[in-house]
């Protein structure tokens, strides 16, 4: 590590850049409090001061020694104050270098470099050891003052301290800690070692717990942008969504006035109002009736389904009687039934049935639409059977109501296809030479309407052997007291088509 690596003045997760590049401080990777009683175990034990501090010049640890009273003696005098002062701040933060009187020690430092030995104006003497880490410098220990060795007179500097009562001064120097060089230099290469231990140990759960932090910060930034753009596709999806219902609704509108004009005037046709049609003129006619309602319920699917989606639906709660509804349902779709070969048959419940609270019309279209699937899906020779029940407990409810089933033998469903063809525009057979017509519109209508109802529709069957769709409905839908209700929306995205 060198001083000069980006963020090298700081430390502190508030840099920018990884840990590794950063240089780090003796805050970073000393603990205060075991830091704190190593120097404080280690001055008690050579009675002597002990100050670390780091590269800014804050203390991290300081442990007093024996000078106290000397000194506190010679500060009380305001000169003494001024130069004690003053030569503290040049250990604390002055050059590591032999200035300003400094000495460099024989031997070198423990940790790297060189010791220094400053002299103080009372006499005494402080040690300076950098500490150097990896190549480098991020503060230094200032041992003292102690009394050398070699101390015999108090020197002539402390005398131009005015008012300083000497011979005092000399007393109290006695309690100062004696240390030979050999002594100091003892003291720090242990201190040294010490320090490295801690150090070492220090880098490395320092690291360690910065790098995991920044895995995670990693993480969060990649997760928070993945998120960010989720919800950007979440919310271009759904204006997609809401474009392609309008489109739609817009479309099938346009589609239906002309397509009204084409039936009623072929009606017209096939009826002779403009004159006899001749059989073959009839067959057209008639076939122009035909193709023209086929097209009609399809584009009216594709505007209820965009009025579905657009949460523009409303139910209209009356009482009905469901008994009348379905047979009504059976009658709309006989003709074709009849024209493939079809049993179609109904069982009602043997008593009257009640009425429920329905909307007539919506309710209709369910049965309408299961029964148009059943004949559609059933090849001919078949049969359909539709069951009203009784009104009773429903359990999947947990309230009164009744159910419509819709039994045929036809093609049946494949077990893995039976949720999706509730969604909308999904067909089991999608393949453009596809068998059968329709737009895979009509059991996501059935489904919307009998949930509008507060009901639910399910579906059992089996490959070959044909379907049975279940409609449980209560006798009042929750919702009804409103009179009207609007159908929510689908909300959900995995409820959209995968092949739209
Ligand atoms: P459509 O009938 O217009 O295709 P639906 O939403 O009514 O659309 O039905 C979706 C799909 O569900 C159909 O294309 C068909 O594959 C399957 N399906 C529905 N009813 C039956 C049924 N009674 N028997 C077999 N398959 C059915």
């Amino acid at each position: 590590m060198s001083a000069d690596k980006p963020g090298a003045a700081g430390n502190g997760p508030e840099h920018a850049g990884s840990v590794l590049q950063r240089k780090l401080s003796l805050v970073d990777m000393l603990d205060p409090v075991t830091f704190g009683d190593v120097v404080d175990s280690l001055g008690e034990l050579y009675r002597v001061g002990i100050r670390v501090l780091d590269e800014r010049g804050r203390t991290l640890a300081d442990a007093k020694g024996s000078n106290g009273d000397f000194c506190g003696f010679v500060n009380a005098q305001g000169e003494g104050h001024a130069r004690c002062t003053a030569l503290v701040a040049r250990l604390n933060e002055g050059p590591l270098a032999p200035t300003q009187g400094a000495q460099v020690m024989p031997g070198g430092s423990p940790l790297g470099g060189e010791l220094l030995s400053q002299p103080c104006f009372t006499g005494l003497r402080y040690v300076v050891m950098p500490v150097l880490w990896e190549g480098d410098v991020l503060g230094r220990v200032v041992v003292g003052p102690f009394a050398s060795e070699e101390l015999a007179e108090l020197p002539a500097s402390l005398g131009e301290v005015p008012g300083l009562d000497l011979a005092r001064a000399r007393e109290l120097t006695a309690n100062v800690q004696r240390m030979p060089d050999t002594r100091v230099t003892k003291m720090l290469a242990h201190f040294a070692q010490v320090m490295a231990a801690l150090l070492a140990a220090g880098q490395k759960s320092y690291l360690s717990g910065q790098l995991h932090l920044e895995a995670m910060l990693e993480t969060q930034r990649e997760l928070e942008s993945q998120n960010a753009q989720l919800l950007r596709l979440n919310q271009r999806l759904k204006e997609a969504d809401r474009m392609k219902s309008s489109f739609l609704s817009t479309v099938s509108h346009e589609l239906r006035t002309p397509l009204a004009s084409i039936i009623g005037y072929s009606e017209m046709l096939a009826e002779g109002l403009v004159g006899a049609l001749n059989p073959e003129q009839m067959q057209f006619a008639r076939t122009i009736i035909d193709k023209g309602n086929t097209l009609l319920k399809l584009i009216s699917s594709i505007l209820d389904m965009s009025q579905i989606e657009a949460g523009k639906v409303r139910l209209a709660f009356e009482w009905v009687d469901v008994q009348e509804l379905v047979e009504s349902a059976i009658t709309s779709v006989m003709p074709q039934a009849q024209r493939k070969g079809l049993t179609l048959k109904a069982q009602m419940p043997p008593v009257v049935q009640a009425r429920v609270v329905a909307d007539r019309e919506k309710l209709r279209q369910v049965v309408v639409n299961l029964l148009a699937n059943a004949v559609k899906f059933t090849p001919t020779g078949g049969k359909v059977d539709v069951r009203l029940s009784e009104l009773g407990n429903q359990l999947e409810l947990g309230l009164a109501g009744y159910r419509i089933e819709v039994e045929d033998s036809g093609v049946g469903i494949p077990e893995d296809q039976r949720e999706r063809i509730f969604q909308s525009f999904y067909q089991v057979d999608d393949s453009p030479t596809r068998e059968y017509g329709g737009a895979g519109l009509g059991l996501a209508i059935v489904k919307s309407y009998v949930e509008g109802h507060g009901g639910q529709v399910a579906v059992t069957s089996e490959l070959g052997r044909g379907s049975c769709f279940r409609v449980v409905l209560p006798k009042e839908p929750p919702q009804s007291s409103q009179g009207l209700a609007f159908i929510p929306p689908p909300v959900d995205m995995d409820t959209e088509p995968e092949r739209f």
